[in-house]
């Protein structure tokens, strides 16, 4: 009886994973949900898209109008991690985001440039304010300090409160953005910037954001994201 009063108080006390309801000795996800799957060579030159061999531009990235040089991504963005995102993102639990950070950090090699700053993608001061934390320019921070590179003054802005890119199809997602975003001219922007956001879905946000800073006169815009969505999960 004892034993299964035991067993009984584990199951209605013991946590379990948040992603997948599986429980847990201890900690908010397991294993299986939270493992790392980093993002192998060989990727396309310009986008870092996953492909069969070594290309400088590949079909996802050719017809990008865009000053975006490169852009590289640790991990993919599989279920667990997602959900957990989304919890940081939208669910106002950013407590979460240094523990997906440190879990992603073994997978994070050196910096995927040289010589550039360091700029994280920016939020909308309204939707900044109604959430009040910036994962990209925590993430940008943290990066920064990782890889020894200075991070960039502002002067990158948000202008317009578009819908989340999250809740647009690729299609909606390319257009959202258009002129979304300026450099502050009070400033100059950085010769060569390393733009940082927390997800690659289908690039466009970093797009916006390099032909802002092409034309505020940067020279060069790469990118890189933590994670990058799965091709097999992008909405068409
Ligand atoms: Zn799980
Ligand atoms: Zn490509």
């Amino acid at each position: 009886m004892l034993r299964a009063l035991d067993t009984l108080a584990a199951a209605v006390f013991a946590p379990s994973c948040a992603a997948c309801g599986r429980l847990l000795a201890r900690g908010a996800a397991c294993a299986g949900c939270l493992e790392p799957k980093p993002i192998a060579p060989p990727w396309c030159g310009r986008c870092g898209e996953a492909v069969t061999h070594p290309v400088a531009s590949c079909g996802r990235c050719e017809g990008w109008k865009s000053p975006l040089v490169s852009v590289r991504s640790a991990l993919w963005l599989a279920a667990g991690w997602h959900f957990f995102l989304q919890l940081v993102k939208h669910g106002g639990r950013f407590e979460l985001l240094p523990d997906l950070w440190a879990r992603a950090l073994p997978s994070i090699g050196g910096p995927p440039v040289t010589g550039a700053e360091i700029l994280a993608v920016p939020m909308h001061p309204a939707r900044l304010a109604a959430r009040g934390f910036d994962q990209a320019d925590w993430l940008a921070r943290r990066a920064a300090r990782l890889w020894e590179m200075p991070p960039a003054a502002r002067g990158l802005a948000k202008l317009a409160d578009t819908p989340p890119q999250s809740t647009l199809t690729s299609r909606a997602r390319a257009t959202n953005l258009n002129g979304a975003f300026a450099w502050d001219r009070k400033t100059r922007p950085p010769r060569r910037v390393l733009l940082i956001d927390d997800v690659f879905t289908t690039g466009a946000t970093l797009r916006s954001c390099a032909h802002a800073l092409a034309r505020a006169g940067c020279g060069e815009i790469s990118a890189w994201t933590p994670w990058r969505v799965p091709r097999k999960f992008r909405t068409p």
